[in-house]
């Protein structure tokens, strides 16, 4: 994984105390994420709308939403108990950068109370190329785009619909628009110098093969890491919208997949899927000591 030898010096100073883009950081630096982006502007087959967003999250729980003002009051305390509190994200339970209102009014307040915390959102992509000249000035140098195809036949498998321009668009032109507005938002991000984070659901019979593809064009772009996930199907929840009967991988198939990806962008082998109010060190969960009946009323 990245570390100091490796990179420009600009670079290595945006990632070191970032859990998820540095591995040697994970051990030391925490994050949390804030529930308060909850409107979705596309469908993917294996969302369930009930839970947080599954392009970073294990489906399963549904986070408590919060307003930015009661995001600013968690950050604080957190902030207070949690002294290797570095990055703050924002990764749903919907599209962070579709749903700009409540995740800006949030980056604005943070920053102003915590100017030195790291901030870092997650997006389908679809909205992005309309906010990335905000998201650079603001200083958010940590994008993660979720890009699961870069061949609109394969989208239309995942993506049954987008909401895009007032409009609703359905099969393959849905997918190539998507694809259109990754892509672009991707090229964009990289041009201002923001670390590009690519995550990919790995869905065995759809995108797993193309995976390899996903990899090679996005490297190719300059996207600074690649993660790819497991679809998690979870039974207890009833199966996905729209892929019934669909399994995840095996951890023999993910890791076969891993291994042929290796030479390309910097993948990332390290992420836990956190949910959308995760708190804590990676692959620990302090979310549940810092829920909204826990926190102190006002912030001084
Ligand atoms: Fe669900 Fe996330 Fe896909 Fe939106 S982007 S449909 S919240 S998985
Ligand atoms: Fe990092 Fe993965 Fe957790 Fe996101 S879901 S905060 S990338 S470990």
């Amino acid at each position: 994984s990245a570390g100091p030898a490796d990179l420009p010096p600009e670079v290595w100073e945006k990632v070191k105390d970032h859990p998820c883009y540095a591995e040697e950081a994970h051990h030391y630096f925490a994050r949390m994420h804030v529930a308060v982006a909850p409107a979705c502007n596309i469908q993917c087959h294996y969302c369930n709308r009930k839970y947080d967003c599954a392009n970073e999250s294990r489906p399963g729980v549904v986070s408590e939403r919060l307003t930015p003002e009661q995001a600013l009051r968690k950050v604080v305390a957190v902030a207070s108990e949690v002294p290797q509190l570095s990055v703050l994200g924002i990764a749903g339970p919907g599209d962070a950068v579709y749903d700009w209102r409540h995740t800006k009014a949030t980056f604005d307040q943070v920053r102003e109370a915590i100017p030195d915390l790291r901030l870092c959102l997650s997006t389908n992509g679809l909205a992005l190329p309309d906010h990335v000249d905000e998201i650079a000035a603001m200083g958010i140098d940590h994008v993660t785009i979720t890009i699961n195809m870069v061949d609109p036949e394969i989208g239309a498998k995942i993506y049954p619909w987008i909401f895009f321009n007032h409009q609703r668009l359905t099969g393959i032109e849905a997918s190539r628009v998507l694809h259109e507005r990754q892509m672009l938002g991707l090229d964009m991000l990289v041009a201002r110098g923001v670390l590009v984070k690519v995550n990919s659901v790995m869905i065995p019979g759809i995108n797993d093969e193309h995976l390899v593809e996903v990899n090679r064009v996005v490297t190719a772009k300059g996207a600074f890491l690649h993660n790819v996930m497991p679809l998690i199907s979870d039974p207890a929840h009833g199966t996905h919208f729209g892929l019934t009967g669909q399994r995840g991988p095996s951890a023999a198939e993910l890791k076969a997949l891993q291994d042929k990806l290796q030479g390309g962008a910097k993948l990332m082998r390290h992420c836990r899927q956190c949910r959308a109010d995760a708190v804590g060190l990676l692959g620990e969960d302090r979310g549940q000591e810092f829920t909204l009946d826990r926190l102190p009323e006002e912030v001084s």
